[in-house]
Parts: C-alpha cells; structure tokens; sequence
C-alpha cells in the first residue's frame, strides 16, 4: 500500500531507492540480501574472515614483548577461544543461510545475543566478558570488510537510510558512504544532524516522527528533500512523474555550474565574499569545486568525535595544516571546539539540567584549560602554512573574550620559547550567537579583529528554541522581527567599529535570505559549499540601491505575515 509521510526538507533534490532501517548501533555495519545461489561464497568469504583473525591473534600471543603487563597474554588466549568457539566460528553461518542477509548483519546479530546473554549473568567477572566478545567481532567485522564487502550485492546509492534519530557523531560517520538518501523521525531544521545531512548533499527528512516505525526493510520509497515529503511504495505513475522532476533537478544544478568562475558581484559592482563551512580536512575537495574563494567556518570538533581517545596537539596540527595549505593562501576560519550540548567527546561524564545553555563552546574551553590550549598551539602552528584565522563560539561577555586573548598570548610565549614558528598577527575572532552578544557587537569589536554571525544559535537562543527539538521546530523563524533586528545591528555596528563580520549559519546559504542580507549590508557569507551557486546566483541578479530600502522598511515592520510577504516582493 502506498502513503505519503511529511517531514521538515533540510537538504533539496529527490532520490528513489530502498529503505534501509538503521539504529545508532548498526551504522556501520552493513546489512544486505544475498541470494540462495552466493551463500557459499558468503560462507567462504566469513571462513576467510575468522582464519586471518585467528592467524593475527595467534602472532600477537608469540610477539609479546618481556616488558608487557602479564595479563596482556591471558586476554589474548582467550580472545582466541571465543574466536574459536562455535556461538561465533559457526553459527553467524547458519543466520546466514537462515536469513539469506550478509556475513556481518549475520555476525552483528549473534554477538547482540551473546552481549545480551553475559548482560543477564550474576557473576560480574563474567558480565564484564561482553567486552571481549565486543572487540573479538570487531575484529572479524574489518577482516570481512577488508575482504570485499559484497558490494555488488548492496548499492549504497541505492539506499535510503531510515533512522529514528542520528547524533551529529553519527551522521558524519556518513561522509565513509554514499547513501542515496536519508530521512529521520526528530531533529529541527537547524539541528547539527540537519547541518550535516546537507553537507552530504544528499536529500534529507528530519522530523518523520512514524518513518522508522511505519517503514519497512526494503520498501521502496521517493524521497523529496525539497518539499520535505516522502513516497512510500510508490505506485507507477507517480514513480515516472518523480524520475521526471529528479532529472530536471539534476538539470537545474547542471546548469549552475556555468557561473561558478564567474566573479561575485552585484549588479551595482559590489564585490561579495563567499566562503564554505566545513567539518573534516576531507571537505576541502568540495570546496575548491565549489567556487568559494575561503573557508569560513570550520566546525573543528568534529575531529574529535566518535573516537575513544583525543586528537593531541600534533594530529590536530596535522588536520589544521592539510586544510591550510589546501586552500592554498586563501582565507581559512578555524572554530575553536564547539563542545557541549549535541555533540560531546567520549568519556564526558557531565551532565547538565539544559546542555544547549550549559557548559558549551567557549564556556567548556575556559573550564577545560589544557584541551583549550592544545588546540590554540596546534592552530597557531598551522598559520604558518597557510592564511589561518581564529574563531571562538558562543562568546557572551567581555571576560570570556579577555580569559581567550590570554590564553593565545600564553600559547604564542611557549611557541616563541621553543622556536616554534607561527604567524604572529593571526586574526583572532567572535561569533555572534547569542542574543547578548549580538547587542554587544560594538564593544567586542573593540577587543576582536573579526566577527562572524552563528544564525544558527542566535535564533534559537533569541527565541528560546532548541534547535534539536521537532516538537517546537515550526516556532523556529529566521524572519521574527527580532532576529532580523539583531543581525542587522549586528552587521551595522561591527561596520560601525571598523571590522568585518560574515554570517556562517544556515541563514547565509539561504537564497531567499540573500537580498535582505545584502540590504543590511553583509559583504561575507560562509555556508555550506553546495549552497555556494544558488546564492551567488541571487547575488548577481541584486542591485544593492534598489534593495536597501525595502530592507529598512523589513526591519521597521512588526508583523511576520507582512514582513513574508515584502520578502517575496524583494526576491521577485
Ligand atoms: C551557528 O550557530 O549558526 C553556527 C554556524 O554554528 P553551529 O551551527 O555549528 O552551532
Ligand atoms: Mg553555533
């Protein structure tokens, strides 16, 4: 039976394809048909699989050097009998066959029970045996995927994840993959997980609410991201109609193209700057594709998720540098780490009453000195290869900013001490995210040698809405009166002190934003690098002195009814 679900659209384009359900847990391993007349590949493919971690357990055992702990070859023998033992040596097989599904959904599956078995045992020593277990299958899991992962049976193109709900940690794990899709039940349209849905550029659904529910395991479906609706079997027309708009989309974007050498100016000659936001030193591929001339946000920690342990002051170094020295002289916005709330590092055992105004961003950096400090090193050391600049979260008052200058200063001595060279005039900069922040632009401006405006967090934070919250997402609004009033003061007195300020939230990768932006004066923009063409595209069909009154008269207006209605008539 066919229906049709609603959600928020976060990233455009459509897609058709399979849905394939997933849980936190499953993310990374893959679960695929495979038919009756492989399974003895699939057998021979997991027998290859348990043999070679066998071989690498059995070569650790002989290697031990004197001078480890005496448990180290205990462990290691009996990882080597639970390997050995049938519950993981066989009987994933026989799911296998039972199932006809792939070796690691088979191997996935056992260990889940076995974990659930030791879970129930009274006996902690043997409870805590689960962890074993754990890192025997993960070791088998990368021999199997090492050894081909039957990819001609599974098309990741061809699938449409279907979640209830992905953490930010989760969803950059995607970056691996190429889905063709990806829908989930909750998350705001501003949600981290949203951000990161549209930096794949794939279509993405947040706030589904029943899709996981009411989807099943390989079910057709169309996915449009654009109007924020998902197809659930489809039937035959309506299939040919959406191939139809899936290629003109495909057109569309095409064509865009033609205009991404071309200079970004407005009709009048403004000169407008437009940087792409990243999370990983990967992005940059898409940015030099892109056509934007700087990176001008890059959301640093995400280096640090998903992950056990912590990047130390040398592989961050290594990542800021890649970046730098990629983007080849050009401008590159380094955030430092923006902890807390959605996103958190292994091990982070606070816990707050309200995370989105607890301890996050640059709150978290000034409580967690020597992780701060690590990376303002690694930052300055990477400016020598490139045009490096710095960029500090969720500034509120002049103290946060005065403790942050300290702190570079502190780093730069120790740098200079030990002959460690840097580039000593690296611009140091705020961004505007909360409301208090926003009206004290001026005085900032005065300490800090740029400003950048997280729309993101300023709308959420002036209209008291969580940004991961479906259930108060359609209260989220980038046109209420008080948010265009706080951008706007905020472009005006940073101009007013003489210093450049960009806006890096989703608002700047907004094309319907774009004139009114303009209209308040904005010159820089920083979004995600997919978002690059449409919105020069407005730029060069604005003229800035034709927009700038209709601007004034938006920001005098009161009434968001009104103030949509002279925004369509500004974009016409
Ligand atoms: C913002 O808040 O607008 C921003 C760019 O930062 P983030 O989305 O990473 O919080
Ligand atoms: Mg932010």
């Amino acid at each position: 039976m066919s229906f049709t679900m609603h959600g928020i659209g976060v990233s455009g384009g459509i897609a058709i394809g399979y849905a394939h359900l997933v849980s936190h847990a499953t993310l990374e391993v893959a679960h695929y048909s495979v038919p009756r007349q492989k399974l003895e590949e699939e057998y021979a493919r997991f027998d290859e699989a348990i043999l070679s971690v066998r071989q690498e357990l059995e070569t650790l055992c002989g290697n031990i050097p004197p001078s480890a702990p005496g448990e180290l070859a205990a462990i290691l023998n009996m990882h080597l009998m639970i390997l050995n033992d049938s519950t993981l040596s066989v009987t994933p097989k026989r799911i296998v066959e039972e199932q006809g599904c792939n070796a690691e959904w088979a191997l996935k599956q056992q260990m889940d029970a076995l974990v659930s078995q030791f879970e129930g045992m009274d006996d902690t020593y043997l409870r805590e045996r689960k962890t074993d277990v754990v890192q025997v299958v993960e070791r088998v899991l990368k021999a199997l995927m090492g050894h081909g992962v039957g990819a001609s049976a599974f098309s990741e193109e061809n699938s449409i994840l279907v979640a209830h709900d992905l953490s930010p940690a989760d969803v950059i794990l995607f970056k691996r993959h190429h889905f063709g899709a990806f829908i989930t039940d909750v998350g705001g349209v501003t949600s981290h997980t949203a951000i990161l849905a549209r930096s794949l550029s794939i279509p993405s659904i947040v706030a589904l609410h029943h899709a996981r529910r009411l989807i099943r395991e390989n079910e057709l479906l169309i996915v449009d991201g654009t109007q924020g609706v998902v197809i659930v079997s489809p039937d035959k027309q309506v299939l040919s109609e959406y191939r139809l708009r899936q290629e003109t989309w495909e057109i569309e974007k095409q064509k865009l193209k033609r205009i991404r050498t071309t200079r970004t100016a407005t009709i009048d000659g403004t000169s407008v700057d437009l940087h792409a936001n990243i999370e990983l030193p990967g992005d940059i591929e898409q940015v030099r594709e892109s056509g934007a001339t700087g990176i001008g946000l890059f959301r640093s920690e995400f280096l640090f998720l998903n992950r056990e342990d912590l990047p130390d002051e040398e592989e961050q170094f290594q990542a800021y540098r890649l970046v730098a020295e990629g983007m080849r002289g050009r401008k590159v916005v380094i955030r430092t780490l923006d902890l807390g709330a959605d996103k958190s590092i292994a091990g982070e055992t606070r816990t707050s009453v309200n995370p989105a105004l607890g301890l996050r961003a640059i709150r978290y950096c000034l409580a967690e000195p020597v992780l701060f400090y690590t990376q303002l090193r690694a930052i300055l050391r990477a400016s020598k290869f490139g045009n490096v600049w710095i960029l500090v979260p969720m500034i509120s008052n002049l103290s946060e900013i005065m403790q942050m200058l300290g702190l570079i200063e502190r780093a730069k001595i120790s740098l200079r001490e030990e002959g460690i060279p840097f580039n000593e005039k690296t611009p140091v900069g705020g961004m505007i995210e909360v409301p208090a922040a926003a009206l004290s632009t001026y005085t900032f401006a005065q300490k800090l040698d740029f400003l950048s405006i997280g729309t993101n967090d300023l709308i959420s934070y002036t209209l008291a809405i969580d940004r991961a919250d479906d259930s108060v997402a359609h209260l989220y609004d980038q046109l209420h009166p008080a948010v265009l009033y706080l951008v706007a003061r905020a472009i005006k007195d940073a101009h007013r002190a003489g210093k450049p300020i960009s806006v890096c939230g989703e608002m700047a990768g907004d094309a319907s934003m774009t004139r009114i932006l303009l209209g308040m004066g904005l010159r820089e923009f920083s979004m995600h690098p997919s978002h690059i063409l449409s919105v020069k595209q407005q730029i060069l069909k604005t003229d800035i002195p034709s927009a700038m009154p209709i601007t004034s008269r938006l920001l005098r207006m009161e009434d968001g009814q009104k103030i949509r209605s002279l925004i369509q008539k500004l974009n016409a």
